[in-house]
């Protein structure tokens, strides 16, 4: 059949029905004394499951077991049950179409070998390590999100990081407590010190581009997915074993939960790395969206998309997803080029989720864009920014408004936002601080919940390199006042914004890659966390620290639906400057019934009117901290009417006296 004769059944009312049929249990099913194998493979003639003793052709013992004919159980499936204990057993299948017979591995894999060339049946209870049954009930504790984008070789790369070499740049860098360097915590006890809510990591499922059987020198920030449902094996202290990646991304999390951190997933749906494996083999051009003429559209400038849509594809989605909040307990997840799904989908997994789940709230939230123009079915819509009234409320979009107003465009480099420079800002800072929930804008958010804010992740410039670039500088390794600066002030907005803050492992410490705009496959060496520097920059580290525990004891904002709005004012959006006031009286115990936050961007010092009464400096340019000065809270620690502010500096300010 071509292209577009398979176009034509995928989009038919009967095929989609016979699709819903064909249930939602796939894969290698296992159970100590038969292993029941099940494959969607559409119009295929016939296919078989061929089991191997290893993962990949290099390894001794590598010759085949056995080759078996599955048999047709409905219009489209097939099915076969192999005795005894399969466990740790490698298998493919091979699927003949119009006479040809071709390999491929299991989509719906648990488990796989090395680079990911051959699916595994796996016991998942033998794979949980001590204590993980447990872990199952941990949830945050926390009730202020405060997100934080990491990726695991990043982490532990760096010899000054402290981590044992064996485990350094793997899932397992993660247990390994008590490091320091030069006397400053690293590791997961600098996350803990941190106070950040989530980790969230990029891409830890199955990807194509690193070799891992490699020296482990390679690097890729992983959006190249190979098999959705099973971690990556270059993060493994071993690839060949499909258990040991398994385990080891499991001591993650629970080490991760045991410093009371939640773990959000990044997840890469949209697309696959190759356009002609599992998927394609199995049915062909059904998981892939189709241009008119039935060839692979490309909305994902990676060569293909997936047509969440698509019955099957959409509920590979979900399964994938809950199968990772389940066997994983995976706290939140963050989708990848999210406008390339459907928003039906997309609330159906959030509707999901809470069933599943109903004491935890699992987090959602994605890229609301495309990376290009894309033929969603008709009678679907794309999760992108201006359909966001379209997802439930409980899915949040990065919010691209906030942070190009904050440090300037991620598309024109040297072109700056507020914090460094260009006029007229204010009232999108304004709208920042509320996350963009005044109205008037293009989207319109439902309530701050929906706004994740940033300013930088591991996509363009890192924040440092960004704000050197746009003070017309080329030392990114140096420590200038000057960026020191519009840095605090920039993490200083993103922490103050009504909605959840996310920040890029390392922006804290004036994280550089020299420049490198498109990291993605650059050497450790530039991507890796620099320990030396966070020591360098710990006042700067100190500063984002103390702003996120700030954050933290303002209840106001773990308010985020719309009733928030009617407790906070902007009472100046102007001059370079926009002041808030925040009526926090209603949110439980609190030290200050009213906070007073001024952004302020201008070159010279400046003084800020304050609201009636008595007011205690609680943050200003240099330090985050003031708060925790027990002595300026006496009188003499006392402000009213007026004050002065540097250049481009944040002051916060709390009254402990209710509005008159
Ligand atoms: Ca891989």
């Amino acid at each position: 059949m071509t292209p577009y004769e398979y176009k034509r059944i995928y989009e038919s009312e009967a095929f989609k029905k016979e699709s819903i049929e064909a249930g939602e249990s796939w894969g290698a099913l296992y159970q100590k004394d038969k292993t029941v194998f099940k494959v969607w493979a559409p119009f295929a003639e016939s296919v078989s499951v061929c089991l191997y003793r290893t993962g990949t052709d290099g390894e001794a013992g590598a010759e085949g077991i056995s080759r078996t004919a599955m048999e047709k159980t409905d219009t489209h499936s097939f099915s076969c049950t192999v005795p005894g204990d399969l466990d740790g057993i490698y298998y493919t299948y091979e699927v003949e179409r119009e006479g040809t017979k071709t390999e491929c591995t299991d989509p719906y894999a648990r488990a796989c070998g090395a680079n990911g060339l051959r699916s595994m049946v796996v016991n998942l209870a033998d794979t949980n390590p001590a204590g993980f049954a447990e872990d199952e009930k941990w949830s945050q504790k926390k009730s202020n999100t405060v997100i934080y984008e990491l990726h695991v070789k990043d982490f532990s790369w760096q010899e000054e990081s402290g981590i044992r070499e064996e485990y350094r740049g793997r899932f397992m860098a993660f247990t390994q407590k008590g490091t320091s360097y030069l006397g400053h915590p690293t590791g997961i006890d600098y996350l803990k010190e941190m106070g950040i809510t989530h980790v969230h990591l990029l891409p830890i499922f199955d990807y194509a581009s690193v070799d891992e059987t490699g020296s482990g020198e390679a690097f890729n920030w992983g959006y190249d997915p190979e098999n959705y449902n099973v971690p990556e094996g270059s993060y493994a202290t071993n690839p060949y074993d499909g258990h040991v990646r398994i385990r080891e991304c499991k001591e993650m999390i629970k080490a991760l939960h045991q410093a009371g951190i939640a773990v959000v997933m990044d997840v890469v749906y949209n697309h696959t790395y190759s356009s002609d494996k599992a998927f394609q083999v199995l049915a062909p051009f059904y998981y892939y969206r189709q241009n008119e003429d039935g060839s692979l559209s490309n909305g994902s400038a990676c060569g293909n998309e997936t047509a969440s849509e698509r019955y099957m594809a959409g509920s590979f989605i979900r399964q994938s997803v809950l199968y990772w909040a389940k066997e994983y307990h995976i706290d939140g997840f963050r989708f990848d080029l999210m406008g390339l799904h459907d928003t039906e989908t997309m609330n159906s997994i959030r509707k999901m989720l809470d069933t599943a789940f109903p004491h935890k709230k699992i987090l959602m939230y994605g890229e609301p864009w495309t990376a290009a123009a894309s033929p969603m079915a008709e009678g679907f819509y794309p999760a992108v920014k201006n359909n966001v009234n379209m997802l439930d409320n409980g899915i949040a979009i990065f919010n691209d408004n906030t942070r190009d107003a904050i440090k300037g465009s991620v598309f024109y480099g040297e072109k700056p936002g507020f914090v460094n420079g260009r006029k007229g800002l204010e009232k999108e800072v304004a709208s920042a601080a509320l996350a963009f929930c005044d109205g008037g804008h293009p989207f319109s958010m439902q309530s701050p919940a929906q706004s994740i804010n940033y300013v930088s992740v591991h996509d363009n410039y890192t924040l440092w390199d960004k704000l050197v670039i746009t003070a017309g500088l080329d030392d990114y390794q140096k420590k200038e006042e000057r960026i020191l600066k519009e840095n605090k002030l920039a993490a200083g907005i993103v922490m103050m914004c009504m909605g959840t803050p996310l920040f890029q492992a390392g922006e804290e410490f004036g994280r550089t890659k020299y420049g490198d705009e498109n990291s993605y496959k650059s050497s450790p060496d530039i991507n890796c966390l620099d320990w030396k520097r966070s020591v360098e920059f710990a006042d700067l580290t100190a500063y984002y620290r103390d702003l996120i525990s700030l954050r933290g004891k303002i209840g106001f904002f773990t308010d985020k639906s719309m009733d928030a709005l009617a407790h906070i004012q902007i009472i100046k959006a102007e001059e370079d400057m926009v002041n808030l006031l925040i009526d926090n009286a209603s949110y439980g115990r609190t030290l200050w019934k009213r906070i007073f936050i001024s952004f302020y961007a201008g070159a010279e010092a400046a003084r800020i009117e304050l609201p009636a009464g008595k007011w205690q400096m609680l943050a200003d340019g240099s330090s985050a901290g003031l708060w925790k000065k027990r002595r300026l809270f006496g009188k003499a620690g006392k402000v009213e009417k007026e004050i002065n502010t540097e250049p481009v500096s944040l002051c916060i300010l709390g009254s402990s006296e209710q509005i008159s």
